[in-house]
């Protein structure tokens, strides 16, 4: 199978800010390959490529700028046909509209960005990554993306 590493921006251009990979001082470690979206709050989020969901949450309405909001951001993980996963955070509570197992297309929208979780302004935290281990909250890496298409 051929490995590829393109995603489409995952979130409406028009509405897009910026891209900053490096403001956010959880960018570090496993999360260094992570890409902030910088848009406005409530904005669509778009699945960056056909794949299937494998954990929705959504029932957070907790967070700000303090690590101890960590673990109360809301966000969805997609795993993609090359073995590579996508993860998106901060949504906004109740804003899924996909569930855990269903198939989706790049481009779809699957939630609305928020501000819950360690969260400094409004914007899509995105990151691809592959598994190394089976937990998803400590068996990860990030891995660098070479282009959005
Ligand atoms: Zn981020």
């Amino acid at each position: 199978m051929q490995i590829y590493n393109k995603y489409i921006i995952p979130v409406p251009q028009n509405l897009l800010q910026r891209i900053d990979r490096t403001s956010s001082p959880a960018h570090i470690g496993k999360l260094r390959n992570a890409v902030d979206f910088i848009v406005p709050q409530n904005t669509p989020v778009l699945a960056a490529a056909d794949g299937k969901v494998t954990y929705v949450k959504d029932d957070s309405n907790v967070g700000g700028l303090d690590p101890s909001y960590w673990n109360y951001t809301n966000f969805i993980a997609i795993m993609h046909q090359n073995g590579e996963y996508t993860r998106y955070d901060h949504l906004e509570r109740n804003s899924a509209k996909v569930r855990a197992g269903q198939q989706v297309q790049a481009g779809q929208e699957i939630a609305r960005v928020g501000m819950t979780g360690y969260t400094y302004t409004p914007h899509l935290h995105f990151q691809v990554f592959v598994f190394t281990g089976y937990n998803l909250w400590t068996d990860f890496d990030t891995i660098e993306i070479n282009e959005f298409i």
